[in-house]
């Protein structure tokens, strides 16, 4: 974690320091290495939020972009279990900034549980998933939408985009790019994805609001397999 209490201050670790967690009070120590990002560790070794994973230098640089009061922000659900956000937006949006291998029923479970969340996700984990990403691009599709330029891509070249995609939640990939790819709407075989400015993106998270969704300018039909002139609406 990036802040813990000390004298009833929210304060960031500094050698040799020791607070207390803010979410379960038991006592965190300031861990301050040259591998990992300088974080607070519960001494007990076990951190009270099980989906909390330790933390990369890429989580901070995207936290750091938000108000210090917006990150690590706890939320309870009806039976008392805690999540922490790594950032929540006062309008109540929780962004995830998920680097770590997930499976898509935890993905699901988290979205679940935050109800309102943007997915936030390192495509520079695997080689894999910009390779499968950048074959799809290849392959895109133009569909007839509003707005920014959208692409189709289809999922057959990419199991990394659909991993994420049909989720009742926005998703931004994160190549280490200026450009972002944001997930804008999931159909059954493909999804629709266009580009935003990350200082653009961080820009109207601090405005209240989300990634756009694509809206489809006109409707487009598509042949379904089997059913000859049965098409689609998409
Ligand atoms: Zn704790």
């Amino acid at each position: 974690m990036k802040f813990a209490n000390l004298n009833g201050e929210r304060a960031e670790p500094a050698p040799k320091l020791k607070a207390q967690c803010p979410f379960c009070d038991s006592e965190v120590v300031a861990k301050c290495g040259k591998v990992r990002v300088w974080h607070w560790a519960h001494k007990s070794t076990k951190h009270c939020d099980h989906w909390w994973e330790p933390e990369k230098e890429w989580h901070r640089q995207w936290k750091n972009q938000f108000p210090n009061e917006w990150q690590e922000v706890g939320r309870r659900d009806d039976n008392g279990e805690l999540h922490i956000a790594d950032v929540l937006t006062p309008q109540g949006l929780a962004l995830e900034f998920q680097h770590s291998a997930i499976s898509r029923e935890e993905v699901e479970i988290r979205t679940a549980f935050h109800n309102d969340i943007c997915w936030i996700v390192d495509g520079l984990r695997l080689e894999s998933s910009i390779k499968q990403f950048m074959e799809a691009l290849k392959h895109a599709g133009t569909p007839n939408s509003s707005g920014a330029e959208v692409y189709e891509l289809y999922y057959y070249d990419s199991r990394f985009l659909k991993k994420w995609a049909g989720l009742n939640a926005p998703v931004v990939f994160d190549f280490g790019i200026d450009e972002l790819w944001v997930i804008g709407r999931s159909l059954e075989n493909s999804a629709l994805v266009y580009t935003l400015q990350r200082s653009v993106l961080v820009e109207q998270f601090k405005l209240g609001n989300r990634p756009p969704p694509v809206q489809i300018r006109a409707p487009r039909y598509r042949r379904s397999y089997g059913r000859r002139g049965v098409g689609r609406r998409l």
